[in-house]
């Protein structure tokens, strides 16, 4: 294809996408406003994108109301088999897409972003494959009565996103929710715009003009009139806790459906009987170090058995000093940067603040160098603190940094305790040789996602939300199809009537 949305040069440094997508077509804003994308490993300029407004996404609902006329119609399998053609075109574009993560997010190729990429054609390959769940149940109410309920789309579902995962966390919005029928407005974050209008892009080639409506711009200005916009039926969002607030309060005022995937704190329990090497590389994994801990489920609290902590300590240095911090884009690189100048602060000033609190230790890592290739762009250290207290902000906040909190446990209730001592609950890691320990506390655990002697990222398939302020909701399920994108109707008719 010559034209893209994205003019996108897998080598280049810098994109010109066409516009957002609105009723079929690549626009500019109503404003005409644009916005910059940065490149976060060399803080440059990427790309400038529409910055949209109220009236954007006034047309965006309009078109998404228009073809959902249509769309609603299409048989779901039908529907189903256009996201298995997208889900071949995103997988014949990975390198393509992985590349524009790398370059806007800052997240590195070879150890993320081409990941994330294929997940992404996956999730609509798994989605395609469910047009024929949207199934209904008879109600057995008698010979002369048939009751039945019948799975719905909503609607025109109002869609935002964040920036650290942004192509796989649209894809799991953008796919169960048109197989089952809906259209959709959705905003992609500010800082990582370029991956999702590609995505939009290939989506675009198999979908009617409409059904999927694509906007740039920051969150109060497209992303408020979304949420409060009377022609959206469900709002679907991936975010901070704080935001999700916004989000439920917008929801409470018009009664409309809410899903939310929120932000996280999340435990890692490590008992003396695990495999120390095998732990501590899993921890590293869990601790998502190599996507800068910029992660929902990063296991950002770890808990260690007091015969252990030294020595597991020890490893862990050992093997998380030995990556590779550099250019996202370089082949060799295993840690990218923090997205963006902001976000860059934030993590330093919580480092700081361990670095001067008396009774915590500094394990290794620390503040980033001021001068020197990782001066260019916003590159974080992995830090790790050791402290007897769960209390900390450093422990209670999320950081959405590589700033790991290491604390010393004897008990294994007390350990329990201090897991669950915190308002967030989406994820949570477990490491022992003895299969009865783990699931004893993968059960006493308040999280949406308990993972036993494994620190992996989400298959879809699997069923996850969040507990607690982790969320509403679930997604990379069936039941996240059906829960989140359909409402049920009752239909009860009588067999019996006189003619
Ligand atoms: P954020 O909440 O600041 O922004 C998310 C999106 O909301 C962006 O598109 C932003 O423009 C928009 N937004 C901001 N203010 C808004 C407002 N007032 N009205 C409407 N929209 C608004 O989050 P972020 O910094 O982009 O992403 C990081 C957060 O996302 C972390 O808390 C992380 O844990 C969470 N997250 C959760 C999951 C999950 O599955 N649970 C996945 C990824 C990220």
């Amino acid at each position: 294809m010559s034209m893209t949305a994205t003019q996108s040069n897998p080598q280049a440094h810098s994109v010109s996408p066409k516009g957002m997508l609105i009723g079929g077509q690549w626009v500019d804003s109503a404003s005409g406003a644009r916005l910059t994308v940065e490149n976060p490993a060399k803080k440059t300029a990427v790309a400038q994108v529409p910055r949209g407004n109220a009236a954007d996404v006034d047309r965006a609902v309009a078109a998404a109301t228009k073809a959902y006329a249509e769309w609603r119609k299409v048989p779901p399998r039908e529907r189903g088999k256009v996201l298995l053609k997208i889900a071949e075109a995103l997988q014949a574009r990975t390198e393509e897409m992985a590349r524009t993560i790398a370059l806007e997010t800052g997240n590195a190729l070879r150890t993320q972003a081409r990941g994330e990429a294929n997940l992404t054609a996956d999730i609509f390959r798994y989605f395609g494959g469910l047009g024929g769940e949207l199934k209904g149940e008879t109600i057995p109410l008698g010979e002369h009565v048939l009751s039945y309920t019948r799975r719905e789309p909503l609607g025109v579902v109002g869609a935002i996103i964040p920036w650290n995962a942004p192509v796989m966390l649209a894809a799991l919005k953008i796919a169960p929710a048109l197989c089952a029928g809906n259209t959709m407005v959705m905003k992609a974050a500010e800082d990582a715009p370029i991956g999702v209008l590609l995505l939009a892009e290939i989506c675009q080639q198999f979908l009617p003009p409409g059904v999927l409506n694509l906007l740039t711009g920051y969150g109060e200005e497209v992303g408020g009139p979304l949420l409060n916009h009377p022609g959206i039926r469900k709002l679907s969002f991936t975010g901070s806790t704080e935001v999700g607030k916004i989000v439920m309060r917008a929801a409470a005022e018009r009664i409309v459906p809410v899903s939310l995937e929120l932000g996280g704190k999340s435990p890692s329990i490590v008992y003396p009987d695990a495999d120390e090497d095998w732990a501590v590389d899993g921890i590293i994994a869990a601790m998502r170090f190599t996507r800068q801990s910029q992660s929902c489920t990063a296991g950002s609290r770890l808990f260690l058995h007091e015969d252990i902590f030294d020595s597991f300590l020890g490893k862990l240095e050992k093997k998380t000093t030995s990556l590779k911090i550099g250019d996202p884009l370089d082949e060799k690189t295993d840690i990218g940067t923090i997205i963006n100048n902001k976000q860059f602060t934030k993590v330093c000033k919580y480092v700081d603040e361990g670095l001067k609190r008396s009774d915590a230790k500094l394990v290794f890592g620390g503040l980033p160098p001021k001068s020197g290739p990782l001066s260019e762009g916003y590159f974080a250290i992995p830090t790790v603190f050791a402290d007897r207290s769960n209390d900390w902000r450093l422990a209670r906040e999320e950081i959405f940094g590589p700033v790991l909190v290491a604390i010393r446990w004897s008990d294994e209730a007390e350990a329990i305790r201090m897991a669950n001592d915190s308002h967030y609950g989406l994820a949570a890691y477990v490491w022992t040789h003895d299969i009865g320990t783990g699931l004893r506390t993968a059960h006493a655990i308040e999280s949406g996602w308990v993972q036993v002697n494994q620190g992996l990222g989400q298959v879809p398939g699997m069923s996850y939300g969040g507990y607690k302020q982790s969320g509403i909701g679930r997604e990379f399920s069936l039941e996240g199809m059906l829960d989140s994108f359909t409402q049920r109707k009752n239909v009860t008719v009588n067999l019996d009537v006189r003619r």
